[in-house]
């Protein structure tokens, strides 16, 4: 055990309440007064009172984002990076206390939110402070003659950002940044049960110096305040990362004046290790691809496939080590697997694993429940739970369970893999475990999904597209991806007659 002590400077913000929501350069509490608490998962305990927002809210918010959008899209770009820079620089200052809080808020562990999380985020408000300099358009050779034509890129205008709780800091940073880089003003509406990063890193976009409006954070809940975002007639975009069914909604709600979406949804995605493959790099890697933030990642290698003649070494490998995770205390510095975010969530997870067995599947570790002393009182804490011999169309195969749950299925060939892996609604990942240069190229162009990991799993960069296919939602995060998806582009003819 190696339990990290909460700050003074967490302790102090956590006590000051209700946490305000920011709006319109304003600390904001909900005008119905309302609030909720927030609940730390690693031991049940509530951490802080949270303003509720409601639909008055969120429209008091549009009208500031609007507001300030006109003025904000002409500030000059060299200002623009500026005041991206010194938002970045805060994050790296505030580092510490911001991984406190997130994984007091969200139970991942600390190791991870203060090596990853922090540093992402800030790398990501970094890497886009680059581009308002580079935001260029093209001069283009028609064919007419007297004419000179360019094209401009130009914001969206007001843009309202979900995100999901599972990583709150990363999400934020990968949305906000480019928005606000490219000359748009933002509402970000974190998950009700892991908003308190996005609260702080609102008061840091202040101490920036972003004009009133241009960065405003609302927070309550998403069937409330999340549909009346995506249904706002004043908001011109939605992004959204977040399950499938909600982006479903979120299609619904922006046909009410033609909103432009993307959409970073939900996943079930194959990881496959080849009898070539390097074992001592493949086996540990994969299974920290399922198991990894607890199985509560997006892009979890959720089903393992392993060629048959190393399946049984790979699943005996899989119990053993699963046996040997350290799961606990989110705060303490030894835990490699957290709690589950919350009772529904855990309920969830269970539901699965009885459908599973219910489905002819055999879980061979996992499953339970951990109870104190091993693990802190009133978390949920779940092992890594095994099944093999499930079905490719069973429901634990084919369903988001987001836990700490992996199936592991048996291949002979790769045109079977390839097939089988595909055999999904979803699309966002997939992982390959191979020492065959020609097989994992040929087979990363099979596999139908936005990103493709070979020999490694779950890296992310600012400058790389991600994103998914099929029912993994369109549009894509990160790179000049995301600077076209923020922007509108337009032609001007100019006669030169
Ligand atoms: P969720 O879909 O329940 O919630 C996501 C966000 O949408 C939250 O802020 C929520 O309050 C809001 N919301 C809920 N109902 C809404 C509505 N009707 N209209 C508008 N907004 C609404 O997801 P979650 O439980 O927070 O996160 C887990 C899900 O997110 C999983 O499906 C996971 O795969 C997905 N996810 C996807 C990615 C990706 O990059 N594709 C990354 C992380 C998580």
């Amino acid at each position: 055990m190696s339990m990290e002590p909460i700050h003074p400077s967490v302790t102090a913000w956590l006590k000051e309440a209700p946490k305000k929501m920011l709006i319109g350069g304003q600390p904001e509490t909900a005008l119905s007064g309302q609030t909720f608490l927030s609940i730390n998962p690693s031991d049940g305990r509530p951490l802080a009172e949270v303003a509720q927002g409601g639909v008055e809210d969120v429209d008091r918010a549009v009208a500031a984002a609007r507001g300030a959008a006109e003025k904000w899209a002409a500030t000059a770009p060299a200002e623009r990076e500026r005041l991206l820079r010194r938002f970045a620089a805060l994050i790296e200052e505030h580092a510490g206390e911001l991984a406190q809080l997130e994984t007091l808020d969200n139970g991942k562990p600390l190791s991870h939110t203060r090596q990853i999380d922090v540093r992402v985020a800030a790398n990501q408000v970094y890497y886009h402070a680059a581009w308002p300099s580079r935001l260029v358009g093209e001069t283009v050779p028609v064919s007419i003659p007297n004419l000179f034509v360019y094209t401009r890129r130009e914001p969206v205008g007001v843009v309202a950002l979900i995100i999901p709780w599972n990583y709150p800091l990363i999400h934020s940073m990968q949305k906000v940044s480019p928005a606000l880089a490219t000359g748009n003003t933002v509402i970000l509406k974190p998950a009700s049960v892991a908003s308190l990063a996005c609260l702080r890193l609102g008061e840091l976009a202040l101490a920036a110096g972003f004009p009133p409006g241009v960065f405003n954070v609302i927070t309550g809940p998403g069937p409330v305040i999340g549909q009346a975002l995506a249904a706002h007639p004043q908001i011109d975009k939605v992004q959204i990362t977040g399950s499938t069914a909600v982006g479903r909604e979120i299609i619904r709600s922006s046909a009410v004046n033609i909103k432009r979406i993307s959409l970073e949804l939900g996943s079930k995605a194959p990881n496959a290790i080849f009898a070539d493959a390097d074992l001592e790099l493949a086996i540990p890697g994969a299974f920290r691809a399922a198991f990894g933030n607890t199985g509560q990642s997006c892009v979890a290698g959720a089903r393992l496939f392993v060629e048959s003649p190393i399946y049984d070494r790979v699943v005996e490998r899989f119990v053993d080590m699963a046996g040997k995770a350290v799961i606990g205390n989110a705060m303490d510095l030894t835990t490699e697997l957290g709690p589950i975010i919350d009772g529904k969530q855990y309920e969830t997870i269970c539901g699965y694993i009885q459908t599973g067995q219910e489905e002819g599947a055999r879980l061979l570790t996992g499953g339970n429940r951990l109870a104190p002393p091993a693990v802190p009182e009133g978390g949920y804490y779940l092992p890594p739970s095994i099944f093999v011999g499930a079905s490719d169309g069973a429901r634990i195969s084919q369903e988001e369970i987001f836990g700490p749950v992996v199936n592991i299925y048996r291949f002979s060939t790769e045109d079977e893999l390839v097939e089988r892996a595909n055999a999904t609604t979803y699309g966002l990942a997939a992982g390959l475990w191979t020492r065959d240069l020609a097989r994992a190229h040929r087979v990363s162009a099979r596999i139908k999904a936005g990103v493709v990991w070979v020999n490694t799993y779950d890296l992310f960069a600012p400058n790389v597209p991600f994103g998914g296919y099929k029912q993994s939602g369109y549009g894509r995060d990160n790179s000049q991806a995301v600077i076209e998806a923020v922007t509108e582009l337009k032609s001007v003819w100019i006669s030169t007659k």
